[in-house]
């Protein structure tokens, strides 16, 4: 140790909490956290909710108010991207030098761009920061026509936006169904038949050719087959992409993000990654994975924290997930994508269910339509690596909550 201190670089949700842990764990050498956005740290999720929909102002999004940080004496660096990493010491845009006796990488994903003609009109927009949300919650107060590309978890948060203003939306997917790498297809049913009812036009298994413009702005979006829908707004959510440039400069390890071990730490042991841009071993299926959730950002930053204040433990949490579409709420324990069966626990048609996923008879998760119980008992379940067979979880005698909390007390 230099007293140079640990340097977050990222001031996101993962960085906003690893500096924030470190100080709750007992850490007292230096934190600085650097931020290449102008906004003090805040949260992304109601950017496509409540704040699209307006009954969020952008100071009730940030994570901590301002003044927050001396008082932890945390030295916030914001609007300062850090352009690369040397041995000890990291760069910034501006040229000024940080020396760190750890660094922690928090750096995200940005969102993919849509390679087709027409991509740059005025009116084609993204969403990921609060500047961008707020440009597109002014431009949806003036919307006739909006087409929303992708139907993700920001497609279709944003589709329900807009219909709950009564505004015609078209959703535009090059998969078969909604949500398809993150829910099974009961799920994705389930949801896109509750936007259609509130007006929302899907499009599955279509690609779009162009977006065409008159006077450089958008009037509509061209799709394979050649017609041509009208739309004076497009927001495209087609996924993102880990920022990994920095680590790679670096030389360090990557694998469909920068490649940690169990501890977080990076090939430099001097680094970790955390959040959106680290590629972690998933000890429960096997391989490796990123995810993108507020829980994986958080849950990580504590256990960097609680490493760095020698408390090391690998990286253990159940993965979870949540997403608000209009009057539903879809939550999801478990990575549950490599599924072969799923057994249903209540009925889709009474507008809750769940969808419990396995594979070869192995428990891997559940995604639940407005039942928040099995979602909990799921997250407990997966936790305490308890089984559960599929005859079990589509038994509606079988008292599955009563299952999970015995066991914990056992
Ligand atoms: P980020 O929060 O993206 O933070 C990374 C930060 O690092 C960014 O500010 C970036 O600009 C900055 N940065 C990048 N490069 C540099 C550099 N060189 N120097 C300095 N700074 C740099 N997840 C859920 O679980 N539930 C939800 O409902 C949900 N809703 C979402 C809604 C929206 C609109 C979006 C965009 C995301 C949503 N997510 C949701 C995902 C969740 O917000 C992310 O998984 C989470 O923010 C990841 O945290 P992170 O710190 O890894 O990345
Ligand atoms: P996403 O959930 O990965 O969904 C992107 C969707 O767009 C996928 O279904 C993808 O299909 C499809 N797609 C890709 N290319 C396309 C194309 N050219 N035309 C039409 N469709 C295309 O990503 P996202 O919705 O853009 O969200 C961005 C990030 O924000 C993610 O990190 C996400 O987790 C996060 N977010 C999370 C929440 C939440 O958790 N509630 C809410 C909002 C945002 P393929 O899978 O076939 O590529």
């Amino acid at each position: 140790m230099t007293g140079a201190g640990v340097v977050i670089a990222g001031a996101g949700q993962a960085g906003f909490q690893a500096a924030l842990s470190l100080r709750d764990q007992g850490y007292d050498g230096r934190i600085t956290l650097v931020g290449d956005e102008a906004h003090p740290p805040y949260q992304r999720p109601p950017l496509s909710k409540a704040f699209l929909g307006g009954e969020m102002a952008a100071d009730t999004v940030l994570l901590r108010p301002p003044g927050a940080y001396a008082g932890l004496a945390i030295d916030l660096l914001l609007g300062q991207g850090i352009g690369e990493i040397g041995a000890g010491r990291v760069a910034l845009h501006d040229g000024a030098q940080l020396a760190y006796d750890h660094l922690i990488l928090a750096l995200g994903a940005r969102n993919r761009a849509l390679a087709v003609p027409g991509a740059g009109l005025q009116g084609v927009v993204m969403l990921r920061t609060l500047d961008e949300a707020a440009a597109l919650r002014d431009r949806l107060a003036e919307a006739a026509h909006v087409v929303v590309i992708g139907a993700g978890f920001i497609g279709l948060e944003v589709a329900a936006a807009v219909s709950s203003r009564g505004c015609p939306v078209h959703v535009i997917e090059v998969a078969p169904r909604a949500m398809a790498r993150a829910t099974s297809a009961p799920v994705s049913q389930y949801f896109s038949r509750r936007h259609a009812r509130q007006g929302v036009h899907f499009l599955f298994d279509t690609g779009v050719t162009r977006l065409v413009g008159r006077a450089g702005r958008v009037v509509g979006v061209e799709i394979a087959g050649g017609a041509t829908i009208a739309a004076d707004l497009v927001v495209v959510g087609i996924g993102v992409t880990p920022n990994v440039a920095l680590a790679q400069a670096h030389g360090l390890r990557l694998d469909g993000g920068i490649a940690v071990d169990s501890h977080l730490l990076t090939s430099d042991p001097a680094i970790s990654a955390i959040g959106d841009c680290a590629a972690f071993p998933d000890r429960r299926n096997g391989g490796r994975v990123r995810l993108e959730s507020v829980q994986n950002a958080v849950d990580q930053a504590r256990c960097v924290a609680a490493r760095l204040v020698g408390r090391a433990a690998p990286y253990a949490a159940v993965p979870w997930f949540w997403s608000d579409q209009g009057q539903d709420r879809l939550q999801i324990a478990g990575l549950t994508g490599s599924h072969d069966q799923v057994v249903l626990r209540g009925d889709p048609e009474s507008g809750a269910f769940s969808a419990f996923c396995f594979r070869q008879g192995r428990f891997l998760g559940v995604e639940s339509a407005n039942r928040p119980g099995d979602h909990m008992t799921g997250r407990r379940l997966l936790g305490q690596a308890l089984a559960l067979s599929p005859d079990q979880a589509g038994d509606p005698a079988f008292d599955l909550k009563a299952y999970a909390a015995g066991h914990r007390a056992a």
